[in-house]
């Protein structure tokens, strides 16, 4: 489940992009049909990214904490379930070029104890 401070943040992009819309419009009633569409895309993205960076979070949550062993994330080496160890930030860049940073979870291989490994 969503916790309720992302689905309060969604509804508050939403309204911004309704609103943001709105004002535009009046501010540029001469602008083209491309010019309306990349103002809509701008607007879209930002919520797009928001979600993404939610759902991402919410999916790797379920991931680690939601699963028996036997379906943890594995070891890419020698396919033992990993150990939860925390997470460390990552870096994606969305299709409207919003700069997102997603906590990703990492884990350490109790069998090849090489420390920090992705999911595989
Ligand atoms: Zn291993």
């Amino acid at each position: 489940m969503l916790s309720e401070p992302a689905d309060l943040a969604w509804e508050a992009l939403s309204a911004e992009i309704l609103t943001g819309m709105r004002e535009w419009r009046e501010q540029h009633p001469q602008a083209t049909m491309r010019e309306i569409e990349e103002a809509l895309d701008e607007r879209w993205y930002r919520l797009r990214a928001r979600m993404l960076h939610d759902l991402a979070l919410q999916r790797a949550a379920a991931d680690w904490n939601d699963r028996h062993a036997a379906e943890r994330p594995t070891c890419r080496r020698c396919g033992t379930p990993l150990i939860l160890r925390g997470t460390r930030p990552r870096q994606l860049n969305t299709s409207g070029g919003h700069a997102l940073t997603l906590q990703r979870s990492y884990g350490r291989c109790p069998t090849c104890t090489k420390g920090r490994v992705p999911p595989g």
